[in-house]
């Protein structure tokens, strides 16, 4: 195929990195060592595009996992906790979405003690070490759906400055106006990469916002349905494998994947 003007690759993190399973399912570290070496190999090659997440994980995990495929290096930063900030790796600094102001950093405390009130009564655990997001596990015998629901009526006051949804493992709440796409709209604003000149990576529902703005939306073989609709490109290969055959096509570089 002929090689696009791609500055850009944005890669969410469950489930195209790393396996999906909300945490609880291994690293493929064979697959991602080779991640890493493939992203060692693009930092190398003059104009070659930058590798970054974009992912609902907090600050602390980014950080780690950009260290884990070797992306680190780079002055272009990542999305992280669904799109509420970007994280500069290289040298620590971040800067937070402009959807959240200081009116909703003061609900946000209402709406974090009010959450995590609720926890108490209907069970599970709420994630560490976010900033503004919150997300919510539910206890071992309750769906997901089910904690959604509720969740859904303990803050129904908050409807005006929040957002709540939830994934396959957790219910999240997030300022109104963040989610992936306004965190890639910012990162396009920051960095000045058109949205064009991007290669979108995501898996599940909550990447639709990212894929749908940027000009090269792909997913690996796992993809769910509404994401294969939407792409222009779906890895025959899974997760780690699926995102470094996603690489390899959109920057030409010629890297044995075994
Ligand atoms: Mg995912």
């Amino acid at each position: 195929m002929e090689i696009q003007n791609v500055e850009l690759i944005i890669c969410d993190w469950e489930g195209c990195v790393s396996e999906p399973g909300g945490g609880r399912v291994p690293w493929d570290t064979n697959a991602i060592a080779k991640l890493s070496d493939l992203i060692n190999q693009m930092r190398k090659i003059k104009g070659c595009p930058s590798f970054v997440l974009c992912t609902g994980r907090q600050f602390p995990y980014g950080e780690a996992a950009l260290q884990a495929v070797n992306a680190f290096w780079d002055d272009k930063p990542s999305i992280l906790e669904n799109g509420a900030g970007l994280y500069y790796p290289t040298t620590k600094e971040y800067i937070w979405n402009p959807a959240i102001t200081d009116e909703t950093d003061k609900v946000m405390v209402d709406v974090r003690r009010k959450a995590f009130e609720a926890i108490k009564t209907f069970g599970g655990v709420r994630e560490l070490g976010k900033e503004y997001c919150i997300s919510l596990n539910p206890a071992e015998d309750m769906p997901v759906e089910e904690l959604y629901h509720q969740i859904l009526k303990e803050l129904d006051e908050f409807g005006d400055i929040i957002e709540i949804t939830h994934s396959k493992s957790a219910v999240d709440i997030t300022p109104k106006g963040v989610n992936k796409g306004s965190g890639v709209q910012f990162l396009s604003k920051v960095t000045g990469i058109a949205l064009k000149d991007m290669v979108g990576i995501g898996d599940t529902r909550g990447d639709l916002p990212m894929l749908s703005l940027v000009g090269h939306p792909t997913g690996p073989a796992n993809a769910d349905e509404n994401v294969r609709q939407l792409a222009e490109y779906v890895s025959p290969f899974k997760t780690t494998r699926g995102v470094i055959d996603i690489i390899q096509r959109y920057t030409g570089i010629q890297f044995k994947l075994t």
